[in-house]
């Protein structure tokens, strides 16, 4: 009788060690969700986190990060999300707060932290406005976070931009989930060598160009061509087209600097470009500032740069 009670407790105590050490390996192995605004913050997050983070992207290719309105099923999503990382780009302006409504547990990390922001050519309030097709912003709509206004969000296009965010992750990451903070360290440390050696890469690239000024439909390359002392022409006049007078402008600015190219991405329209490029007798050429192979791509749009500054 007695032996049979203590058979029955230690077969409790078993399964109750058995589920303990279940709960354990299994919160172990569990990824952190992760939510971010635009695929190549993606690539950041992954490169940083490795096995231990799920990255979601708000923004889905093909959409403009200005104009983006999060799906409902991407907003029920947040509810199993740990971390929401956001870069600055407009579309957060008029959802931020639904986002974090959305989840109050999920934390908000906001990338730009430690980075000096750099004011956009041309526009008075740019970000407000969105131009574009995939948007559901009206031009002149306006939004939160004045300190950021007239500021440009397309921060990732600078690689040693891009290793502060990745600090910023790092730190993060290592904050919600204390137990792999070495393998953070390590991750950041390896991305940081790769990200190096692009910059490297690039400026080897873009080194010695007879002509330093690239015309953009959208002027989405601010902070790269900061980085690597090159002057962007945005075709872009505040987020929209620009009239027939300033189309005249710049294409009298570009005969005037020589620039054989108009750069523009896909989700931006190339009506204006075109036309452009028309009037100079040159080429269109797209890039795209989205990318996730964030690396490889970058070096392809310093290499087109180039070609168009040596035609
Ligand atoms: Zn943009």
């Amino acid at each position: 009788m007695k032996s049979k009670l203590v058979r029955r407790l230690l077969s409790l105590l078993a399964c109750f060690i058995v589920a303990v050490f279940a709960k354990i390996a299994f919160a172990g192995a569990e990824p952190l969700r992760v939510f971010v605004s635009v695929l190549p913050q993606k690539t950041i997050v992954e490169q940083v986190g490795g096995a231990h983070v799920e990255v979601r992207t708000m923004v889905r290719p093909g959409y403009s990060p200005h104009t983006y309105d999060p799906m409902p099923r991407q907003i029920s999503a947040l509810s199993r999300t740990a971390l929401f990382v956001r870069s600055g780009v407009p579309f957060e302006d008029s959802w931020v707060e639904r986002i974090r409504a959305a989840n109050p547990n999920m934390q908000v990390l906001d990338a730009r932290q430690g980075i000096d922001l750099r004011p956009v050519e041309g526009h008075r309030d740019y970000g407000d406005g969105g131009d574009h097709s995939g948007g559901g912003l009206e031009a002149g709509q306006h939004h939160g976070d004045q300190s950021h206004a007239g500021r440009d969000p397309h921060i990732w296009t600078s690689p040693p931009l891009v290793l502060q965010m990745a600090a910023n992750i790092r730190d993060k990451l290592a904050e919600l989930d204390p137990v792999h903070k070495k393998d953070y360290d390590r991750n950041y440390d390896a991305f940081a060598t790769e990200l190096k050696t692009l910059d490297e890469d690039i400026r080897m690239l873009l080194n010695d160009l007879p002509n330093r000024t690239f015309m953009v439909f959208h002027p989405a390359w601010g902070y790269f061509a900061d980085t690597y002392g090159l002057i962007q022409v945005p075709i872009e006049k505040e987020g929209k087209e620009p009239g027939a007078r300033a189309l005249v402008a710049l294409i009298e600015q570009a005969k005037r600097e020589g620039v054989r190219a108009i750069f523009v991405q896909p989700q931006f329209s190339v009506h204006s470009a075109a036309q452009v490029a028309r009037a100079i007798d040159g080429r269109v050429i797209p890039i795209d500032p989205l990318s996730a192979d964030y690396a490889n791509n970058l070096r392809a749009v310093a290499r087109q740069i180039a070609e168009a500054a040596r035609e």
